[in-house]
């Protein structure tokens, strides 16, 4: 019987899935396998014939479950990644079973809905304009993508150019002004959009990546004819943010779409001990910012923020015959973002912030942040380590063998990250910060709570002592 069948699959999906979570406590913190094994177990021909469900599926989970990295078990200090939420797993779960395609709203009324609410929800969450549109794309690389398209569209729009209908060519230029530590995604917006990643106006920054006010206002007195700004909150590495106040009003000045990349940074402004850090990031035209980093939606989640919701618009119209109209007052998914068919990810959205709410996303946000001081506090203590940035947020910056020369301290600190990964009580990575090897930690992930602070503070203290030991 179908009916049968069908709930025989997803139940033993759900068991596959709730065992894989539940070993995630016992389980390393790292893939138990690389990629050339991992391949080797997807490997084979293409099958002629098909094979049963229950197989196929139980074949994909044995198959995957080595090489898979445990980003969502609590001490993962990787990247900057979100821990996928069991709410918002569940609630995407739903998404695929029910396989609706969130195009437009007469087709699927359902999920353009929760995508409305939801996009709301964020506004207030984030205390962004509230006229402001968003549109629900992959992550905060499109988002990018979306909101400088916005920003190319407007700036040229004022000078008479209809960049939408006409393209770039006979275009005045644009000057686009950037931080030197702008996060790599927003270069690729940059060039996806004709705006070139190197034709750019490069402000320099301070020791935390934050612009410099004096060059920025230097750099913007010089600029002629249409111009985006591109500010961040939350450095990649640091956790820094631009300053706001001092930048947004000489970038008005000057007529300049301002556009902030808050992958994570963003959330600061939901968590009132952290506000601070944001402060003034309202009065921008739009914002970047991801589901499935400080949310904790399952992949893929991002939202484009964008003030005036007619660019928005413009920028992303798709238009046929068969598409039917949207009337005044309404909203269609697909009118702000690239894609026309699309994963409903409006649901995993509105679940998760229904589940934690204002007070339990803020409550997570406070606890990863003093989770990284903690960490930092922690390893401070020992003087031949280093911590390298200002912790102002969910970012540390790590360096092993203070008062070694810098190649040394460089090869301690390599040897340091390779020795906590094999370890496996954490996950973190390696990064360059300013030319030198740092370990790179960051608190982001659903579990993450001091217990697992402390963990990770003594398996890296016990890394760190046991690359010291063989190599004195
Ligand atoms: C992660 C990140 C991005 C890219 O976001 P994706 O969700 O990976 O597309 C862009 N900017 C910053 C600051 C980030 O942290």
């Amino acid at each position: 019987m179908e009916g049968d069948w069908t709930a025989r699959l997803l139940r033993q999906a759900a068991e596959l899935a709730i065992r894989y979570r539940s070993e995630l406590p016992s389980r390393p913190q790292r893939p138990l396998q690389g990629y050339a094994e991992a391949l080797a177990a997807f490997d084979g021909p293409l099958p002629e014939d098909g094979e049963p469900g229950e197989f196929v599926i139980d074949e994909l989970a044995t198959r995957a479950e080595p090489g898979l990295n445990a980003t969502t078990g609590s001490r993962f200090f990787g990247w900057v990644i979100g821990g996928s939420h069991q709410v918002g797993v569940a609630a995407d779960w739903l998404t695929s079973a029910w396989g609706q395609n969130s195009g437009n709203h007469h087709a699927m009324p359902s999920a353009a809905a929760a995508e409305t609410v939801a996009a709301r929800w964020l506004l207030e969450l984030l205390d962004l304009p509230r006229e402001s549109s968003v549109g629900f794309v992959t992550g905060a690389t499109v988002a990018n993508f979306v909101c400088l398209a916005a920003a190319r569209g407007e700036v040229l729009r004022r000078v008479g150019w209809d960049v939408e209908a006409n393209g770039l060519f006979g275009a005045r230029p644009i000057s686009v002004l950037i931080g030197d530590d702008a996060h790599t995604t927003v270069f690729s917006a940059l060039q996806f959009l004709g705006l070139g990643h190197d034709r750019l106006v490069r402000i320099a920054t301070d020791g935390q990546g934050q612009m410099l006010v004096e060059d920025f206002k230097r750099r913007a007195e010089a600029v002629i004819g249409p111009a985006i700004v591109i500010l961040q909150a939350g450095q990649i590495n640091t956790g820094g943010f631009d300053r706001f106040a001092d930048i947004v009003p000489v970038a008005r000045r000057i007529g300049a779409w301002i556009h902030v990349d808050g992958a994570f940074g963003c959330w600061a402004r939901a968590c009132p001990p952290y506000r601070h850090l944001a402060e003034g990031l309202d009065a921008c035209d739009s914002w970047a910012t991801d589901g499935h980093k400080w949310l904790q939606t399952p992949y893929d989640c991002g939202y484009a923020i964008v003030r005036n919701s007619d660019a928005h618009r413009r920028a992303m119209t798709i238009a046929a015959s068969y598409l039917p109209p949207t009337m005044e007052g309404e909203r269609d998914p697909s009118h702000f973002v690239p894609e026309l068919s699309r994963r409903a990810r409006g649901f995993a959205t509105w679940a998760i912030i229904r589940h934690l709410g204002r007070a339990g996303i803020a409550a997570m946000v406070d606890r990863h942040c003093r989770v990284a001081r903690l960490i930092a506090d922690r390893l401070r203590n020992d003087n031949t380590i280093s911590v390298l940035n200002e912790v102002v947020l969910n970012q540390v910056l790590v360096r092993f063998g203070a008062g070694e020369d810098d190649e040394r301290g460089d090869e301690l600190t390599r040897a340091t990250v390779a020795r906590i990964q094999r370890d496996g009580t954490v996950f973190a990575g390696g990064a360059k910060w300013r030319g030198r090897d740092v370990l790179r930690i960051s608190a982001i992930s659903w579990l993450t709570d001091e217990v697992a602070g402390e963990a990770a503070a003594e398996a890296i203290l016990a890394a760190w002592r046991s690359v010291g030991e063989t190599t004195r």
